[in-house]
């Protein structure tokens, strides 16, 4: 059963220099219980894309195209409605816990927030579930009454996963929920994740610059480039036989999960992401792409079949699939 599907997504910000076209036309399905990645350098789009899920852009983004979470388009739903499904049915684990939880208020009733405002527990039993939570993310009771600062960046990253649980919710949306750890605590953490989305059957979109990464935790992967979707399919196959040439830059960029050495630059891949207010014409791509042909400078192919439940927006995708 397909639970979240995005048809023909865009996201321009409008800002006073002119229009940022950040998320150009994605269209991606996530089925019930399954684990998505996003992969794609910084600027890609990635948390745009995250934000998008849940209305949680500023106002300066215009949104297009569909978000179907169970058939029903969030970006039309009232309000009141978007308000019970954040958390209730899909929540959002951020980039780097420091930003996401409140200096000062204790840890505890951070957690106990999402509960009360949505009616989950009462007051009197909120400390009781509040301690499961803990529990399951893999910190003792007590820390409840512990402040942020209190903690490591790990066991924030943990309360920030108990917070996105506290609701039982099918769908969490988390944005590199690991970049800002060290390696070691990454593991634990990528190793809980995979371990609460398993026992629960909570769906997963799990965001990352790093395709191992990715390619450890979620069946599917898409990569972005420049806002657009350049490859999909099973992850192991995308992480092994790349079929775009960006996904096999980063691919190789990333040949161990966590390598903090390679976190940043994708090797043997010059120059940076373009600017979305200046895309290079024809395929966004080809000023970096070592395999590029004259016509990528002016033609954009879009993506083509690259073998079983696969896609790729490549002209040498495209000239196999003729071929065939
Ligand atoms: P990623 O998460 O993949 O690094 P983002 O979604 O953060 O990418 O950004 C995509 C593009 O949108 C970037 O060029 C970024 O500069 C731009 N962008 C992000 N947020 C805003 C904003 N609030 N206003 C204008 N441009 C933005
Ligand atoms: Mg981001």
């Amino acid at each position: 059963m397909t639970l979240l599907e995005l048809d023909d997504l865009s996201v321009t910000y409008r800002i006073a220099s002119g229009e940022v076209p950040a998320v150009r036309g994605v269209s991606l399905k996530l089925e019930s219980g399954a684990a998505l990645g996003v992969a794609g350098e910084s600027g890609s789009g990635k948390s745009t894309l995250a934000m998008a899920l849940l209305r949680l852009l500023p106002r300066d983004a215009r949104v297009g195209g569909r978000i179907l979470l169970d058939g029903e388009d969030i970006l039309t739903m009232k309000w009141g409605r978007m308000r019970a499904v954040r958390w209730a049915e899909a929540s959002i684990v951020f980039q780097g816990a420091q930003h996401g939880l409140n200096p000062v208020q204790k840890i505890g009733d951070q957690i106990a927030e999402p509960l009360l405002v949505h009616n989950l527990a009462k007051p009197d039993q909120a400390g009781k579930r509040v301690a499961e939570l803990l529990e399951q993310v893999g910190l003792p009771a007590w820390r409840a009454r512990s402040y942020p600062h209190e903690l490591s960046g790990g066991q924030r990253q943990r309360v920030m996963i108990a917070m996105a649980l506290a609701c039982s919710p099918r769908l969490i949306i988390a944005d590199e929920p690991t970049t800002a750890l060290d390696v070691m605590v990454q593991a634990q953490v990528l190793t809980l994740i995979k371990e609460l989305i398993a026992e629960r059957n909570i769906s997963l979109i799990m965001i990352s610059h790093d395709l191992s990464v990715l390619a450890d935790v979620c069946g599917q992967l898409a990569v972005m480039y420049a806002g657009r979707v350049v490859e999909h399919g099973p992850s192991r196959e995308v992480f092994h036989e790349a079929k775009h040439p960006y996904t096999r830059a980063l691919a190789a960029a990333f040949p161990t999960v966590g390598d903090p050495v390679s976190r940043l630059a994708p090797k043997g891949l010059g120059g940076d992401p373009p600017d979305p207010m200046d895309l290079p014409t024809g395929c966004t791509f080809h000023p970096r792409c070592p395999v590029a042909l004259e016509e990528c400078a002016t033609l954009d192919v879009g993506l083509w079949p690259a073998g079983d439940s696969r896609t790729a927006a490549c002209v040498h995708v495209r000239a196999k699939e003729e071929a065939s």
